[in-house]
């Protein structure tokens, strides 16, 4: 295999634009995705020709608008290229086809924004994400409107966030006297995973519908050994692994790092950083083909933010920084930070940003699974904080509380053995525990779950640095001494956000009322975090930025809502199916047999000792009837659910949840002491080590 030949040898790339199209057509198409030059559709015929013939000879038949509704997933529509030619067909692809499709948009959520009469819906193409060939069709990137207008998908506001931020800084890099084209959002996504057998996984009806286990007592050995992570990779994974690597590449993802995760069968996939809109792109393709080669290996690969209780749940690490298309980062704090204003101003306007909207960044991150793994031991508790590391933070420190900073340098590093090389050490440590830690160059934002779109974290964390450097901006424009101004502002800024800034520990129990008395938001469930969005100034923040009308901003809030009650109904439903009609049979079939054992030997003698098999018999029958009542309850309350989204979002954090809670609590304990014989499904010891 030649990895330089096969990487994007499925994707209409610039190598295979410039070679195809007409020189000045290349050249505007490329103006439009470097520099943000409105498209010219004069152009479009020409591309749709040249991207026609090339996907048909990668043996396409067919052409698809991809886009990203507002359900997590992709949505395609397949079309085929032929037009009739006498009796004969031709392929073909014509401009318009290219630009804009009409899909039905009745069936996609849509938040109330569309009227149920009118269905109507567009795909417009993205030129700025490459077209690619997939198994026989032609995909080319596309956002998704509403007949009146208004956005349905992830790619819209993303790209619109963008564009907010390329505008806004822009004018703060003109006021350092630096001149770029364009400033775009870099975003590096890793993505966490669990392999099961596939065999074990159709055996439990939780996962199949749920993508999690409703139900599973923890396994004897989990992850308490410290021995998965960076582990040597059974045969059977790093398999898998080569044939997911090798399809990414076809497909012009920069697939760099693989390796063992922290709990047993967790594994991780990190690709190198793009910009933000082919990144999230390229994780929603990463992530419906982890998918389907696990199903060419006989495996199931889980994206479910916690697909097992009691050990670590999976995350989606978002890498996110700023660039000039000059090659300048703005979150590069160069050797000696406290000497560059620009990236003090930048680091300044980010720290204010993210604590000022701190319950959009929370909200945007907001959903059921993710409700698992924020508080619990793996993830950042659902508490919005900043972490700089040494250096940064002794420099914060110091311009907010007076005080000399002393700037650490750099020591190399040696084990000192003389054969051994002499390597250069970081000046800070790296920090697991907070949910927005500075890194080197970037900012790594951990909340974001395993399954959910990149876009959803981005849009907020570039419209949020737009607002901030438009304020700034307005502020300095026109100010006499520059660099006194901007040295004030820029202490007057962290000063007033100071508190979102913390350096230790954020998995340690004293945090938490240490951020209540520094007024930080914590809302553990998506229930108690999006009504954030409803609020007039995290609105208005969108608007103004033009990223969301204020009709689209509530009715993506509403989406994440509705998305939230059926996730947790369907849940509810499918636990008390298993438990009432597999559970509870198999439970109540154990305790049956030890009855007549029981009679079987009191018959021999009346003197053999059956006090162990009365005990046992004397608990499974008790804690059946804890779980009939506790099964009894969830239903009644699942019977009473309030009509409107909010309510009933708040019924299912704090009543439904909890009773899904006492349900499992019992079905573990009885887990535990039920023959292995009578048990309806695979265990966590079954699921977690299927992979040999
Ligand atoms: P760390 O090990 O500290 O997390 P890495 O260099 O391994 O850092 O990078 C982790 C992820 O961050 C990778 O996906 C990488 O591509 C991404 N990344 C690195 N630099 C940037 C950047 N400037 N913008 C966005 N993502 C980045
Ligand atoms: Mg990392």
């Amino acid at each position: 295999m030649n990895v330089t030949e096969l990487f994007g040898s499925n994707v209409f790339n610039d190598e295979v634009m410039k070679n195809s199209l007409p020189k000045e057509v290349y050249k505007s198409l490329r103006k439009t995705v470097d520099e943000g030059v409105p498209l010219d559709t004069s152009i479009a015929s020409a591309v749709a020709a040249a991207m026609k013939d090339w996907a048909v000879s990668k043996g396409a038949t067919h052409y698809t608008h991809w886009f990203q509704p507002l359900t997590n997933l992709t949505a395609e529509k397949h079309d085929s290229f032929i037009e009739p030619d006498g009796d004969k067909v031709i392929m073909q692809l014509t401009g318009k086809s290219l630009i804009v499709g009409e899909p039905d948009a009745s069936s996609f959520p849509s938040g109330g924004t569309r009227a149920t009469y009118s269905a109507r819906g567009y795909t417009a193409w993205d030129p700025t994400s490459p077209a690619f060939v997939k198994e026989g069709t032609l995909y080319i990137p596309t956002v998704f409107l509403s007949y009146t207008g208004e956005t349905l998908d992830k790619k819209s506001p993303l790209l619109k966030s963008m564009t907010a931020l390329d505008t806004q800084a822009k004018r703060l890099l003109k006021l350092f006297g630096i001149e770029c084209k364009k400033v775009t959002t870099t975003v590096g996504p890793e993505q966490e995973y669990f392999l099961i057998d596939e065999e074990v996984y159709f055996k439990r009806k939780d996962l199949v519908l749920t993508g999690r286990t409703l139900f599973g007592a923890p396994p004897s050995r989990g992850q308490e050994m410290e021995d998965h992570y960076f582990g040597t990779l059974k045969t059977r994974v790093s398999e898998f692994m080569r044939d997911l690597d090798e399809t990414l590449w076809t497909y012009g993802i920069l697939a760099k790092t693989r390796h063992n995760e922290v709990a047993p069968a967790q594994h991780e996939l990190a690709p190198i950083f793009t910009t933000a809109n082919v990144s999230v792109d390229n994780n929603q393709l990463t992530m419906e083909l982890m998918k389907k080669v696990a199903q060419k290996h006989g495996l199931v690969c889980l994206l479910h933010e916690k697909p097992f209780e009691g050990v670590n749940g999976s995350g989606k690490h978002n890498n996110w920084s700023l660039s000039t298309d000059t090659g300048l980062n703005l979150l590069e704090p160069s050797e000696s930070p406290e000497k560059n204003p620009l990236f003090m101003l930048v680091l300044a306007c980010v720290i204010a940003g993210v604590d000022k909207y701190q319950g959009v960044l929370r909200a945007s991150v907001a959903t059921a699974g993710n409700d698992h793994r924020l508080g619990a031991d793996e993830a950042p508790p659902a508490i919005i904080s900043v972490y700089l590391g040494d250096q940064l933070g002794a420099l914060v420190d110091a311009i907010v509380l007076g005080g000399k900073y002393v700037p650490k340098k750099a020591v190399p590093g040696s084990i000192g053995v003389p054969e051994s090389p002499i390597f250069p050490m970081d000046t800070t440590d790296r920090n697991r525990t907070s949910p927005f830690a500075f890194t080197g160059n970037k900012f790594e934002f951990r909340m974001l779950g395993s399954l959910a779109s990149v876009a959803d974290p981005n849009i907020v964390l570039n419209t949020v640095a737009a607002e901030m450097f438009s304020q700034a901006a307005d502020a300095l424009e026109g100010a006499k001494d520059f660099d006194k101004a901007c040295a004030e502002y820029t202490k007057k800024l962290l000063t007033e956000h100071y508190k979102v800034v913390f350096n230790y520990d954020g998995y340690g129990p004293e945090w938490e009322p240490e951020a209540e008395r520094r007024g930080l938001l914590n809302n553990k469930t998506t229930a108690d975090a999006i009504p954030e969005c409803f609020k007039n100034e995290n609105v208005a923040l969108f608007v103004r930025q033009g990223v969301y009308t204020e009709k689209e901003a509530i009715a993506r809030a509403n989406i994440q809502l509705e998305n939230y009650n059926k996730t947790i109904n369907i849940e509810a439903l499918t636990m008390i199916e298993m438990a009432k009609r597999e559970i509870y049979p198999a439970v109540n079939g154990y305790a049956t047999e030890l009855c007549d054992a029981i009679c079987a030997k009191r018959a021999v003698s009346e003197k053999m000792i059956v006090s162990a098999d009365v005990a046992l018999a004397e608990k499974l029958s008790l804690l059946i009837d804890g779980l009939s009542a506790s099964v009894e309850k969830l239903e009644k309350d699942l019977l009473e659910m309030p009509e409107e989204l909010l309510p009933a979002s708040k019924k299912m954090a704090h009543v439904i949840v909890p009773d899904m809670d006492a349900v499992r609590t019992i079905v573990d304990e009885l887990e535990r002491i039920c023959s292995s014989e009578y048990w309806p499904y695979p265990t966590y010891y079954d699921i977690m080590y299927s992979v040999k």
